[in-house]
């Protein structure tokens, strides 16, 4: 007899091939002392599922247990099957290698990827029991984001699916036709990977890595998995305990993200640099000086009578000069510098502080292409090579959001500014995210430079190639 608590559906699989390996993982602050990470596969699915499959399990537990509630079940079984599907403490995955025993790349992370999922799908929807066919990006979404943290974690270069910002990109600027907002009925979803996985998945990384921070997010999380464990939440539930666990408002993005299919394009329109005037004398009369020079270097007359006048009547002639022929505006009078300290007697110490930085002011107009208000990532690199990084937070949008200016001040120079440097907002156009703009590789030269792409290298066989090479050949006797 077999039987199970607080489970809302049951599988079992049976073969007399089966191998059954376990082993004992400590959940901290599970109800269950040792809980027990299985599978269960035939001999062909060696040695792939007999090194990673068990393991795997273990680590899904264990991760998602630190980001959601301990795991409360006995067991997690994974049994080597065609497909991925999920059950309450049983799931069934693929991952069989060639016959010689080696495998592609796509074949052991595909495998992993698939554990990863339908184990973490004990959390959604076993024990938060969302409605699957009225929200599948309830389930879907949540573990596939829990899926991305899992992955990794395993591994730093993971090849994962969903997550990241820049996956999302392509599916986001398609065509509106062939889009839903994720607040979707299932059963009218056009495209469910991207709408009910991938694109809630993007949508709470970002949350957690751009507008929230890990921490933040991280608690709020865990509080609505601790809320919702074996009970029925909706969309709003995760949204409301998102918003009050975290103390953060995030109505705007819940509209933006989940119920429309706008996507983020912000443009970085113009970056105007302005100068104080200090009223310095010492300053300012160089400043000018060098400046009706330079206009005057420039000017196309001045320089075509350098050409051809061979002597002006002034030149030709000495005695035309006056004083106005030596005097130069721009050259400190006397009377210039009691001027100066009387204007800087006459202001506060907040004014005279402004003036003592010595700063460049740059103010940025920015403007938002593609409805999704976000945060502003900036990078500012200086004229002297270095950089820094500043955010500000999306509420800079809320008086107006289609377009805004911002100042910033800096002690040195600025040369460029980059919107979005890290690829965590999914900007669906980087060509507007320059100032001054700069040449965006095409993707046939993106190809050309980044040699294969980590997809079309998963179709080969480099193991199975490795090891025909140490093999003896046969045809020397
Ligand atoms: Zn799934």
């Amino acid at each position: 007899m077999y039987k199970a608590d607080n489970v809302r559906d049951f599988a079992f699989g049976s073969s007399r091939k089966f191998i059954w390996d376990a082993m004992g993982v400590k959940i901290e602050g599970s109800p269950v002392p040792t809980v027990m990470a299985m599978s269960y596969y035939p001999k062909e699915a060696n040695p792939l599922y007999g090194h990673l499959s068990t393991e795997a399990v273990a680590h899904t537990l264990r991760v998602y247990s630190k980001h959601t509630i301990p795991y409360p079940y006995p067991v997690a079984i994974s049994v080597e099957a065609s497909n991925g599907m999920e059950y309450p403490m049983i799931c069934f995955n693929y991952g069989r290698p060639e016959k010689d025993g080696t495998y592609s790349e796509r074949v052991k992370y595909g495998m992993l990827g698939v554990i990863i999922h339908e184990v973490g799908h004990n959390f959604f929807p076993m024990i938060v029991n969302s409605d699957e066919r009225q929200w599948t990006w309830m389930d879907e979404g949540l573990n596939s984001f829990c899926q991305f943290l899992a992955e990794q974690e395993w591994d730093r270069n993971f090849p994962s699916n969903g997550g990241q910002a820049r996956n999302i990109v392509g599916y986001m600027k398609a065509d509106k036709e062939v889009q839903n907002p994720i607040m979707t009925n299932s059963e009218s979803i056009i495209r469910f990977g991207p709408n009910a996985y991938t694109k809630p998945a993007t949508a709470l990384n970002i949350l957690r890595e751009t507008v929230m921070g890990r921490e933040l997010f991280d608690f709020a999380f865990r509080e609505y998995a601790r809320r919702w464990a074996f009970k029925h939440p909706t969309p709003y539930d995760l949204f409301r305990t998102m918003e009050d666990a975290s103390g953060i408002d995030l109505d705007w993005y819940w509209r933006g993200w989940f119920f429309t299919t706008d996507n983020v394009d912000i443009s970085l329109d113009a970056v105007t640099e302005f100068r104080l005037d200090t009223k310095n004398p010492e300053v300012e009369k160089p400043l000018a000086s060098k400046r009706s020079k330079e206009q005057l270097e420039r000017d196309v007359t001045y320089q075509n009578n350098k050409r051809d006048i061979a002597a002006t009547a002034v030149e030709r002639n000495e005695a035309l000069k006056d004083f106005y022929n030596t005097y130069d505006p721009n050259a400190p009078a006397p009377t210039d510098k009691d001027r100066y300290e009387k204007y800087i007697a006459g202001l506060g110490p907040k004014e005279r502080a402004i003036i003592e930085a010595k700063k460049n002011y740059y103010q940025l107009d920015l403007s938002n292409e593609g409805g999704l208000v976000m945060p502003l990532v900036l990078k500012f690199e200086f004229e002297d090579g270095t950089s820094e990084i500043q955010r500000i937070p999306a509420e800079i949008w809320r008086m107006n959001d289609k377009k805004i200016s911002k100042v910033f001040a800096f002690a040195k120079p600025v040369k460029q500014v980059i919107l979005e440097p890290q690829e965590e907002t999914a900007d669906v156009n980087v060509e507007n995210n320059y100032y001054p703009r700069r040449p965006i590789p095409s993707r046939f030269e993106v190809f050309k430079q980044e040699g294969f792409t980590r997809g079309a290298s998963m179709g080969s066989k480099p193991m199975q190639q490795a090891q025909q090479q140490k093999k003896p050949t046969a045809a020397i006797n």
